[in-house]
């Protein structure tokens, strides 16, 4: 039952996510900071679902203390604070929320787009220490300019509509064959998109493939005078190459939100302590810098905590881990789930030889109407909706699936038997 599902929510996370969560009538229980590693492993031995943002760490220790947890809502886009394999060992499902600030990242863009054409980030500064210094030279509109989007997922595509709306041309460059948004025209190579952009712009994840994709070579590619704009990850762009390539005036202006190594927190210097190039990049003329912000709004806030939210309910309630970061994607799109002699199963295994023919051994005096299985490394995760079931056989039916050597803790039999 609903009311039986204890949740603990850690770090503030947003009212918009906590309200999901009270509504289904699950137990919730919210606190505002994230607690030291003790505290921790006594406040989450009974919860069955955990919400945390970057700050707690989900280690197999905590993990391990958890008794009844089946899953972890992170309300961030990062997961690297949980042991996603520990926790997928032990059948607890973790899911984030990558695609929440997409659109914040895209109109932070639009707006260094501007800001580098009319050097808006160098005429600040020198007001704010009182020059005036009205220039004219190398400022430009952005109307009729070409932006060269490296990457068209989620982000570069947005971006792409925004664009064209201030009536820029756009290109983009993508390992995949995409479908353009308004008259974008993809090209085949970078240095198609390099030799064509007035401005490029990265949205690639980070990948071994994308490490140092923007460096000596490339900026070579480059036009005379172009802009180059990275809000994707640290590792793109090389940027003692950027910093040459601003020197000798072939890039005429760079906004960077990432960077290799970021300081732990705010009131932090950004110094050579922490990238080797920071002060030669703190020098120099129109490059607008800011501290990894690009999803940081108060939007973003409020979608990562619907989006998670929903992903939390969806497993509760459902056992789907669509979006799920260490589980394979399973769902079953059942028109029967809520009729009262119907089952959902959901069977999270070692994937070893065997197990599917044994879980429908069980299944066997029931109909199996529908059934998904996938596999990820060491586990595999097994749906099944299942009917002709009396409410008297749920309870030997979830014994008998106990009962196999190879489950992985977490849910058994949902839906409203
Ligand atoms: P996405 O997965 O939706 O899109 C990435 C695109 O890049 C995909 O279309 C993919 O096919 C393409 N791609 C992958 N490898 C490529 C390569 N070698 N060459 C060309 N294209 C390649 O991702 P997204 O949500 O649009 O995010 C893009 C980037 O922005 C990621 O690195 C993400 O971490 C970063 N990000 C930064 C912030 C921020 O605060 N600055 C916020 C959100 C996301």
């Amino acid at each position: 039952r609903e009311s039986d599902i204890k949740i603990l929510l850690l770090e503030n996370v947003n009212k918009t996510g906590q309200d999901i969560l009270r509504e289904q009538g699950y137990q919730v229980e919210a606190i505002k900071s994230s607690l030291p590693e003790d505290q921790l492993i006594e406040k989450i031995r009974d919860v069955h679902v955990l919400g945390i943002r970057s700050k707690t760490k989900l280690n197999a220790r905590v993990l391990a203390a958890a008794k009844n947890l089946i899953v972890v809502g992170c309300f961030c886009i990062g997961t690297n604070q949980v042991d996603l394999k520990y926790a997928a060992d032990h059948g607890i499902c973790v899911f984030n929320s990558p695609f929440s600030n997409s659109r914040s990242v895209a109109e932070l863009v639009i707006g260094e787009i501007i800001s580098l054409a009319r050097q808006l980030g160098d005429r600040s500064n020198e007001m704010h220490r009182g020059t005036w210094n009205k220039v004219s030279s190398r400022c430009w509109e952005v109307r009729g300019k070409t932006l060269g989007i490296v990457g068209y997922g989620h982000i570069g595509s947005q971006l792409s509509v925004l664009a064209e709306a201030m009536g820029m041309k756009v290109i983009y460059y993508d390992v995949t064959n995409l479908m353009s948004m308004g008259t974008a025209h993809q090209v085949s190579s970078l240095n198609e998109l390099l030799k064509g952009a007035d401005f490029v712009t990265l949205h690639v994840p980070e990948l071994p493939e994308t490490k140092n994709m923007i460096s000596t070579a490339q900026f070579e590619q480059m036009k005379q005078g172009s802009y180059l704009i990275n809000a994707s990850r640290g590792s793109v762009v090389d940027i003692p190459a950027l910093i040459d390539a601003s020197r000798s005036g072939k890039v005429a202006g760079a906004a960077l939100d990432v960077y290799p190594a970021e300081p732990a927190g705010n009131g932090d210097y950004f110094t050579n302590d922490l990238n080797s190039w920071a002060e030669d990049l703190r020098s120099l003329k129109n490059i607008i810098l800011t501290p990894h912000i690009g999803g940081s709004t108060e939007e973003a806030q409020s979608a990562i905590g619907i989006e998670v939210a929903e992903s939390l309910v969806r497993y509760v309630n459902e056992g789907v881990t669509v979006g799920a970061v260490n589980m394979p994607e399973v769902t079953l799109r059942s028109l029967t789930i809520n009729d009262s002699d119907h089952a959902r199963v959901i069977f999270i295994h070692q994937n070893v030889p065997g197990v599917l023919g044994r879980v429908n051994k069980v299944l066997s005096d029931h109909n199996v109407d529908k059934q998904m299985s996938d596999s990820r490394g060491d586990m595999a995760y097994m749906m099944a909706d299942v009917s002709n079931v009396r409410q008297a056989e749920i309870e030997t039916l979830y014994k008998d699936l106990e009962g196999l050597k190879e489950r992985i803790n977490g849910q058994l039999v949902l839906g409203d038997q």
